[in-house]
């Protein structure tokens, strides 16, 4: 087997021990299932295979072993990357998780599935205003600077609510839920506070009426912590394809 598919089932591996430690009876995939499919309560954690900096021919092992999400930082790298692997478009599902300006959202817009990254009102409406008609509702995840963190971009937990409801009222966008990039933590008791506390705002969102599936939070460092506080998806890049 390739280096990256080795990784690959080592990362899930993780994820599945992960689960079981936290009593999670979940299905561990390698995509997100089309929200046509019946969200009946059945626990579901999805890889995202982060392969910013890493060459297409990376991301096409890692579909050659299985894996269907990617997720991208840099729009400019990003773009080059899905037109090298366009022949393999239907079968991969492309995530922005970087920071997002917005001079660059049309782009966006045309191309991605999914944006996990959205930090401002403007950027979301921007998104919906040039989804193309015939694409699928653009899934995003509203990013949450959830250490409160001066130099780290995403709403404050106290402007979630509001930003969360004006999304979720944008015609082609589909708000799926939340995001964070806590600030790093050593031991894995304190790596979980900030992801139950990602998790304790997402269900707060929903006590208010929206309909919120996704915790896209845990990398390669602290997917364990993540698992355990409930995350639908984790973002795990260095695990997987090594040290950028
Ligand atoms: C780079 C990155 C990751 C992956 O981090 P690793 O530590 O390499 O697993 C996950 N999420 C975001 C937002 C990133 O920028």
């Amino acid at each position: 087997m390739s280096n990256i598919g080795s990784k690959l089932q080592e990362v899930k591996r993780r994820m599945a021990t992960a689960c079981t430690a936290a009593g999670r009876n979940a299905e561990i995939l390698t995509s997100v299932p089309a929200l046509s499919a019946p969200a009946s309560g059945s626990d579901r954690l999805i890889l995202l295979a982060v392969s910013k900096t890493f060459p297409a021919e990376a991301v096409r092992e890692a579909h050659a072993a299985g894996q269907q999400a990617f997720g991208e930082n840099y729009v400019q790298e990003a773009l080059a990357k899905i037109e090298a692997l366009a022949e393999l478009r239907a079968e991969l599902q492309w995530h922005l998780i970087g920071p997002l300006q917005s001079n660059k959202t049309r782009a966006v817009a045309e191309v991605f599935d999914w944006v996990h990254s959205v930090d401002r009102l403007k950027v979301a409406q921007r998104l919906s205003e040039q989804r193309p008609a015939a694409l699928a509702p653009l899934q995003v995840c509203l990013q949450v600077n959830i250490s409160a963190e001066a130099s780290k971009s995403g709403f404050m937990a106290a402007e979630v609510l509001a930003a969360a409801q004006a999304v979720a009222a944008l015609p082609r966008l589909q708000l799926r839920g939340l995001m964070a990039i806590p600030e790093p933590a050593g031991d894995p008791g304190a790596q979980r506070l900030p992801h139950r506390a990602l998790r304790e705002l997402l269900a707060a969102l929903n006590a208010q009426g929206l309909q919120l599936d996704t915790l896209s939070m845990g990398m390669s460092a602290d997917l364990e912590a993540a698992v355990a506080e409930g995350a639908t998806v984790v973002r795990v890049g260095t695990a997987i394809f090594g040290q950028r």
